[in-house]
Protein backbone atom coordinates (compact mmCIF):
# COMPACT_ATOMS: atom_id res chain seq x y z
CA UNK A 1 0.00 0.00 0.00
CA UNK A 2 1.44 3.47 -0.95
CA UNK A 3 1.40 6.36 1.56
CA UNK A 4 -1.38 8.52 1.51
CA UNK A 5 1.22 11.55 2.50
CA UNK A 6 4.10 11.05 0.67
CA UNK A 7 3.88 8.30 -1.60
CA UNK A 8 6.47 5.52 -0.74
CA UNK A 9 5.47 2.19 -0.20
CA UNK A 10 3.92 1.15 3.45
CA UNK A 11 5.32 -1.97 5.57
CA UNK A 12 3.05 -3.79 7.64
CA UNK A 13 4.03 -3.81 11.44
CA UNK A 14 2.82 -5.84 14.30
CA UNK A 15 0.93 -2.94 16.53
CA UNK A 16 0.27 -5.06 19.87
CA UNK A 17 -0.92 -7.53 18.09
CA UNK A 18 -2.64 -5.52 15.47
CA UNK A 19 -1.48 -5.27 11.78
CA UNK A 20 -1.00 -1.51 10.89
CA UNK A 21 0.67 -0.14 7.84
CA UNK A 22 3.84 2.49 8.77
CA UNK A 23 5.53 4.72 6.31
CA UNK A 24 8.90 3.44 7.39
CA UNK A 25 10.97 4.04 4.44
CA UNK A 26 9.21 7.59 3.77
CA UNK A 27 7.73 10.29 6.02
CA UNK A 28 6.69 7.60 9.28
CA UNK A 29 3.30 8.38 8.66
CA UNK A 30 0.72 5.28 10.39
CA UNK A 31 -2.18 3.78 8.83
CA UNK A 32 -4.96 2.38 11.27
CA UNK A 33 -8.05 0.90 10.05
CA UNK A 34 -11.46 0.60 12.13
CA UNK A 35 -11.62 -3.54 11.92
CA UNK A 36 -7.60 -3.45 13.79
CA UNK A 37 -7.93 -0.85 16.26
CA UNK A 38 -11.42 -2.47 18.20
CA UNK A 39 -8.88 -5.85 18.34
CA UNK A 40 -5.91 -4.32 19.76
CA UNK A 41 -5.53 -5.24 23.15
CA UNK A 42 -4.31 -1.70 24.60
CA UNK A 43 -2.73 -3.69 28.01
CA UNK A 44 -0.63 -5.87 25.91
CA UNK A 45 2.76 -5.67 25.73
CA UNK A 46 3.47 -5.66 22.42
CA UNK A 47 1.27 -2.33 22.35
CA UNK A 48 3.71 -0.92 24.44
CA UNK A 49 6.70 -1.55 22.01
CA UNK A 50 4.68 -0.57 19.35
CA UNK A 51 3.84 2.63 20.71
CA UNK A 52 7.34 3.79 22.07
CA UNK A 53 8.93 3.09 18.87
CA UNK A 54 6.52 5.39 17.36
CA UNK A 55 7.28 8.35 19.59
CA UNK A 56 10.16 8.80 18.84
CA UNK A 57 9.19 9.84 15.06
CA UNK A 58 10.31 13.00 14.77
CA UNK A 59 7.47 15.78 14.27
CA UNK A 60 6.74 15.84 10.12
CA UNK A 61 4.12 17.48 8.54
CA UNK A 62 3.62 19.94 5.02
CA UNK A 63 1.45 22.73 6.44
CA UNK A 64 0.32 23.70 3.08
CA UNK A 65 -0.61 19.53 2.20
CA UNK A 66 -3.52 18.93 -0.01
CA UNK A 67 -6.17 16.78 1.09
CA UNK A 68 -5.21 13.11 1.23
CA UNK A 69 -6.90 10.42 -0.52
CA UNK A 70 -7.50 7.11 1.17
CA UNK A 71 -4.16 4.73 -0.13
CA UNK A 72 -7.04 2.11 -0.43
CA UNK A 73 -10.28 2.85 -1.22
CA UNK A 74 -9.31 6.49 -3.19
CA UNK A 75 -11.98 8.32 -1.41
CA UNK A 76 -11.31 11.91 -0.17
CA UNK A 77 -10.13 12.02 3.57
CA UNK A 78 -11.72 13.84 6.55
CA UNK A 79 -9.82 15.70 8.43
CA UNK A 80 -10.54 15.37 12.74
CA UNK A 81 -8.87 18.29 14.60
CA UNK A 82 -7.53 17.09 17.79
CA UNK A 83 -9.21 18.82 20.75
CA UNK A 84 -7.25 21.82 21.42
CA UNK A 85 -4.08 20.95 19.62
CA UNK A 86 -4.74 23.15 16.42
CA UNK A 87 -1.87 21.61 14.51
CA UNK A 88 -2.83 17.67 15.50
CA UNK A 89 -5.25 15.96 13.49
CA UNK A 90 -6.19 12.93 12.19
CA UNK A 91 -7.32 12.05 8.69
CA UNK A 92 -10.18 9.42 8.42
CA UNK A 93 -11.41 7.41 5.64
CA UNK A 94 -15.30 7.24 6.06
CA UNK A 95 -15.36 4.15 2.86
CA UNK A 96 -13.41 1.71 4.41
CA UNK A 97 -12.27 3.05 8.24
CA UNK A 98 -8.75 3.76 7.40
CA UNK A 99 -6.92 6.57 9.72
CA UNK A 100 -3.49 8.04 9.27
CA UNK A 101 -1.63 9.61 11.74
CA UNK A 102 1.68 11.71 10.87
CA UNK A 103 4.91 11.05 12.43
CA UNK A 104 5.09 12.76 15.71
CA UNK A 105 1.30 13.04 16.15
CA UNK A 106 1.05 10.38 18.52
CA UNK A 107 3.50 12.23 20.65
CA UNK A 108 1.47 15.87 20.27
CA UNK A 109 -1.59 13.78 21.53
CA UNK A 110 -0.02 12.43 23.99
CA UNK A 111 0.86 15.76 25.42
CA UNK A 112 -2.28 17.23 25.58
CA UNK A 113 -4.42 16.84 28.98
CA UNK A 114 -7.68 15.19 28.42
CA UNK A 115 -10.28 14.42 30.93
CA UNK A 116 -12.39 11.02 30.33
CA UNK A 117 -15.52 13.40 29.93
CA UNK A 118 -13.59 15.49 26.88
CA UNK A 119 -12.43 12.35 25.44
CA UNK A 120 -15.81 10.84 25.31
CA UNK A 121 -16.78 13.99 23.81
CA UNK A 122 -13.82 14.09 21.21
CA UNK A 123 -14.65 10.38 19.92
CA UNK A 124 -18.18 11.79 19.75
CA UNK A 125 -17.22 14.67 17.44
CA UNK A 126 -15.20 12.53 15.73
CA UNK A 127 -18.31 10.55 14.68
CA UNK A 128 -20.24 13.71 13.52
CA UNK A 129 -17.61 15.64 11.50
CA UNK A 130 -18.27 13.48 8.46
CA UNK A 131 -21.23 15.37 6.13
CA UNK A 132 -22.15 11.50 4.58
CA UNK A 133 -22.50 10.67 8.16
CA UNK A 134 -25.10 13.27 9.12
CA UNK A 135 -27.10 12.35 6.12
CA UNK A 136 -28.00 8.88 6.70
CA UNK A 137 -30.99 7.09 8.09
CA UNK A 138 -31.01 6.99 11.71
CA UNK A 139 -30.59 3.02 11.62
CA UNK A 140 -27.70 2.68 8.87
CA UNK A 141 -26.10 5.54 11.46
CA UNK A 142 -26.70 3.47 14.30
CA UNK A 143 -24.98 0.27 12.30
CA UNK A 144 -21.95 2.44 10.98
CA UNK A 145 -21.07 3.32 14.72
CA UNK A 146 -21.07 -0.08 15.97
CA UNK A 147 -17.54 -0.21 14.61
CA UNK A 148 -16.60 3.58 14.02
CA UNK A 149 -17.64 4.20 18.10
CA UNK A 150 -15.54 1.97 19.37
CA UNK A 151 -12.68 2.18 16.92
CA UNK A 152 -12.38 6.11 17.74
CA UNK A 153 -12.50 5.16 21.29
CA UNK A 154 -10.11 2.15 21.29
CA UNK A 155 -7.39 4.78 19.54
CA UNK A 156 -8.03 8.05 21.09
CA UNK A 157 -7.78 5.21 24.67
CA UNK A 158 -4.67 4.01 23.52
CA UNK A 159 -2.97 7.41 22.52
CA UNK A 160 -3.65 8.61 25.99
CA UNK A 161 -2.41 5.37 28.04
CA UNK A 162 -1.43 8.08 30.48
CA UNK A 163 -0.36 4.83 32.99
CA UNK A 164 2.11 3.79 30.19
CA UNK A 165 5.43 3.09 31.49
CA UNK A 166 7.62 3.94 28.74
CA UNK A 167 10.92 1.91 29.00
CA UNK A 168 10.14 -0.87 30.96
ZN1 LIG B 1 4.63 8.63 3.92
ZN1 LIG C 1 -10.77 4.16 2.37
Amino acid sequence: MECPACGKSMVEKDFGGVQVDVCSKGCKGIWFDWQELVQLDENSEGAGNALEEALKSPRFKQEDRERLFCPKCGMAMHVHKYSSAKEVSVDECYGCGGFFLDSGEIKEIRDQYMSEEERDAYVDKLLADIPEFKELEEETKREKSKLRAPAGRKLVKFLRRDEFMLGT
